[in-house]
């Protein structure tokens, strides 16, 4: 990927006005210091999406969704970090000059250039032969008709026809003066070979006499195409696909999405259908939020592709039954996905092209409404059915069903499975139970499911004490938090912190988070430490704590260059020791701007956490009421905390190797190591006290 230059980056930043950028997508109302609008990334009425023009960043208190301009850009475009730096660019009349690339690099982009603008060209040549040419019109446009597809539908999908011929598209890119490379790079053209598999030197095009489909990548750009003959011949493929290249990687791409993706995020569903002509179908009868996995069986990268619009899928099955059984596996690599999956299946014989033609808009979409079903429901089922009467079938689909259960990352909704699951089967939801953890933890399973970060735990003993009793969150961040202040309210002091709105709302603020964490498991103290300092330097490196000496000069000075353990804690005090040793104050703004995601997530965390500390700490009220206009008490409180935890942890580990056999000399050295941190742990302890009698 080409690099932009840090100081562009930054320029275009400080330029975009986050009001007029996302202007640009709701309508924005001024009330207090912020802006409201209902959020573009929900469902909703009242409008609980906020922007801070101050400090340039977006909250939605309904969904979660936050962050700056540029990943307001991200969100709602669906691009990457790049693509967005590019539009706000574009808005703003700024020349992006990309950094300088090695000669390779250089030539690697032109390559991929060339593959995507040759790609653009054929997409183009077959569009026009489709609607001007007589072989096209008559075929291939004769075809679409009949298919019931109108001149819009076929428009905004730029279908096309490919001449029955061996060197049409060939010669047609030769003329234009490409250069045949590309053509054979993005397998439109076919390399002969002899029989001993080397290169004849002979070309010919790959689409012949086919309706073409071009498949978009996300930003609308053609990387390869789908194509269906219309010859009635038993031995050709009635499809026939671009072969993977540089530019088509087809487990990253959904036929669809570039034309569904806006109406994935308002409608807050995917459908997922097989065909191309599935996808044209609906969309034209109004039912724009779908896609096609366009043959290949379900990728994980494309279900990312989903996640980044939509938490929900529904997939549309064709009627057999074989089909359905095929599917059933793509189906679990949803669930593990953490989407929710629905499905809908289709009377048999008809699948979504042919029963939305047969029974209109209005009628498909009731009967998607009706008739989906949760998938484990729909899977509990269809297996039962299968195995009603043969004991040993029936062991083997309930543990079937098990396994797809064990991949929804919910909790709570686990625990309705498996009661569904034993009404199902009529067995015992204990006997269930027990079945169940033992495929947990078998070590298969384990392997598969770990890494995901989430409580996938067992059940049966203390079920559901680990769950926080909230519903079912579709975003892990978004967990809501009970609210005793209105939505205003809680965006000014959660959000940007204001020292009035605190002041104002008193205590009050400290129920609220507070009571989250306690139900929550309780978090490390060193991360929790950690996080502290961190963010005072975040939020306030530039501010001065006596003449001369900045927060981040302070906190640098106290701990020294590499204090942090957590390694993404550790690489953002890094971060921002670079930005100091550039002679600049870290800047909370521009950080949350940055390249790399867990560090955008994290900035955008640390400016809107503000008053979610440890419980455990009594002396939280005080500095955090001060910590605008006392930034030192802050700090050596942060700091004394931080010392204090490390010093507690070195007394843990000297107490955890008295219990081991050691020799005398050892013992004693221990002895007294831990008579040492001892008294410092008291040193600490009266020192935080002096803070805190400071500070009240
Ligand atoms: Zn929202």
């Amino acid at each position: 990927m080409a690099r932009i230059p840090k100081e562009l980056v930054d320029h275009i930043i400080q330029t975009a006005d986050i009001v007029e950028v996302v202007g640009d997508f709701v309508q924005l109302k001024r009330k207090g210091q912020n802006l409201w609008a209902p959020c573009p990334f929900h469902n909703e009425k009242s409008p609980s999406f906020s922007v801070n023009p101050a400090k340039s960043l977006y909250k939605c208190f309904g969904c979660g969704k936050a962050g700056g301009v540029v990943q307001f850009v991200m969100d709602v475009e669906g691009t990457s970090y790049v693509e967005a730096l590019k539009y706000l660019a574009k808005k703003y009349a700024i020349e992006i000059q990309e950094e300088e690339k090695t000669p390779q690099q250089q030539l690697e982009q032109n390559e991929r250039d060339s593959q995507f603008i040759v790609s653009d060209f054929a997409k183009n040549h077959y569009h026009r032969l489709l609607l001007n040419s007589e072989e096209g019109m008559s075929i291939g446009y004769g075809y679409l008709k009949e298919r019931g597809l109108n001149l819009s539908t076929i428009q905004t999908f730029e279908l096309g026809y490919s001449l029955d011929s061996w060197d049409d598209l060939m010669k047609a890119a030769e003329t234009a003066g490409f250069d045949k490379k590309y053509l054979e790079k993005t397998g439109l053209t076919v390399i002969r070979t002899d029989d001993q598999g080397k290169d004849t030197g002979r070309r010919y095009d790959r689409f012949r006499g086919r309706v073409m489909f071009p498949i978009h990548n996300i930003s609308g750009r053609v990387v390869g195409f789908g194509a269906r003959t219309l010859k009635r011949d038993d031995k050709m493929a009635k499809y026939l696909n671009s072969p993977e290249s540089e530019i088509y990687h087809k487990s990253d791409v959904l036929y669809g999405l570039f034309q569904a993706r806006q109406a994935i995020r308002t409608q807050e569903v995917c459908y997922l259908v097989e065909g191309y002509l599935d996808v044209l179908s609906l969309y034209q009868g109004g039912i724009k939020n779908v896609v096609a996995s366009s043959g290949t069986s379900l990728t994980e990268g494309q279900i990312r592709l989903i996640k980044r619009y939509s938490d929900n899928v529904t997939v549309l099955y064709d009627g057999d039954a074989a089909g359905i059984k095929a599917s059933l596996r793509g189906t679990d690599l949803l669930l593990e996905g953490g989407l929710n999956v629905r499905v809908v299946l289709f009377p048999d014989g008809d699948d979504p092209d042919s029963y939305i033609r047969k029974v209109g808009d209005q009628r498909f979409t009731e009967y998607i409404e009706t008739k989906s079903q949760d998938f484990i429901t729909f899977k509990t089922t269809l297996v039962a059915r299968e195995a009603s009467g043969d004991p040993v079938k029936k062991a083997e689909a309930i543990r079937d069903v098990l396994h797809s259960i064990a991949k929804v990352p919910d909790a709570i909704k686990r625990q309705v499975f498996l009661q569904q699951t034993s009404a199902t089967f009529g067995i015992d939801e204990q006997v269930l139970i027990t079945e169940y953890n033992k495929l947990v933890k078998s070590p298969s399973q384990q392997t598969k499911l770990s890494g995901q970060g989430d409580n996938r735990g067992n059940y049966g003993s203390g079920a559901g004490s680990a769950n926080t009793g909230y519903p079912p969150s579709s975003n892990p961040r978004s967990a809501p938090a009970t609210r005793p202040m209105s939505d205003e309210e809680e965006a000014e002091m959660l959000m940007y912190g204001g020292a009035e709105a605190a002041e104002s709302l008193g205590n009050s603020f400290t129920s609220a988070p507070k009571k989250a964490a306690e139900e929550e498991e309780i978090p490390d103290m060193l991360q929790v430490c950690e996080r502290e300092v961190l963010r005072l330097l975040v939020l306030y490196a530039g501010r001065e704590i006596e003449p001369e000496m900045s927060v981040a000069g302070y906190l640098m000075g106290q701990l020294g260059e590499y204090p942090l353990q957590k390694p993404l804690y550790a690489e953002m005090w890094e971060i921002c020791r670079q930005e100091l040793l550039a002679g600049r104050f870290p800047d909370a703004r521009l950080l949350a701007q940055n390249e790399r995601e867990d560090i955008r997530q994290l900035i955008t965390d640390l400016a809107t956490e503000r008053y979610e500390i440890s419980p455990n700490w009594r002396t939280k009220e005080i500095y955090v009421f001060n910590e605008v206009d006392l930034p030192q008490l802050a700090c050596d409180n942060a700091v004394l905390r931080l010392n204090k935890v490390h010093v507690q942890r070195e007394l843990d580990q000297c107490l955890e190797r008295l219990r081991h056999p050691l020799e005398d000399a050892e013992m004693f050295e221990i002895l007294g190591d831990i008579k040492r941190l001892k008294e410092l742990d008291n040193e600490l302890a009266a020192l935080l006290g002096t803070v805190v009698a400071r500070g009240t």
